[in-house]
């Protein structure tokens, strides 16, 4: 089993419901073990601002898949949620399911780069992940609390709402 960290972004459709309706779907992939789940953070758009504010949350999965079929999954779950791609990069969407990290896996393939290239600046994706595992260090050597902790933008709002692991 490998520990996985995948992080969720909404800004469309109750981006709320989406986040836990998305979390509730990850708890019942095949082969994989949800373990934690941070709690739900409300975050300005990168790139277009012209596009609703995001919720974002980060949750910890142990997984039996391979890199690959967990991002088959992950796309699944995002068409399924009803997610349209269109052309604009960055632009608003029902739900974005990221593989942050893959163990202590470095993998630079076509389809998948991890760590996340742009987790390391991005506090939506930081803040939640050092609110579930803090002590976590990526592959470079660098520890999850410190990145956190040296972030230049501090827009993020962590919503008072809980969503629930367990079940
Ligand atoms: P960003 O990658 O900057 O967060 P995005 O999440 O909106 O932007 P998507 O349109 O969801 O980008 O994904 C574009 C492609 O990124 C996907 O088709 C996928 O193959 C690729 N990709 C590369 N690395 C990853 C990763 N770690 N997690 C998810 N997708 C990835
Ligand atoms: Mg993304
Ligand atoms: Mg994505």
């Amino acid at each position: 089993m490998i520990t996985t960290y995948i992080g969720i972004g909404s800004n469309l459709s109750d981006p709320v419901k989406q986040v836990k309706q998305a979390i509730a779907a990850i708890k019942s992939i095949d082969k994989c073990q949800l373990i934690v789940c941070s709690s739900l953070y409300c975050s300005q758009p990168m790139g277009p601002q012209d596009q609703p504010d995001y919720i974002n949350a980060v949750v910890a999965l142990q997984t039996q898949l391979s890199p690959l079929a967990l991002l088959d999954t992950l796309q699944l779950l995002e068409k399924l949620a009803g997610r349209v791609r269109k052309g604009e990069r960055w632009g608003a969407r029902i739900l974005d399911l990221d593989i942050l990290l893959y163990g202590n896996e470095v993998i630079k393939s076509e389809r998948l780069i991890v760590p996340h290239y742009g987790m390391k600046e991005r506090e939506f994706v930081l803040l939640p992940l050092a609110e579930i595992a803090p002590d976590l260090t990526l592959p470079s050597g660098e520890k999850v609390q410190w990145l956190a902790n040296n972030l230049a933008d501090k827009y993020l709002k962590k919503l008072p709402t809980t969503v629930d692991a367990s079940g």
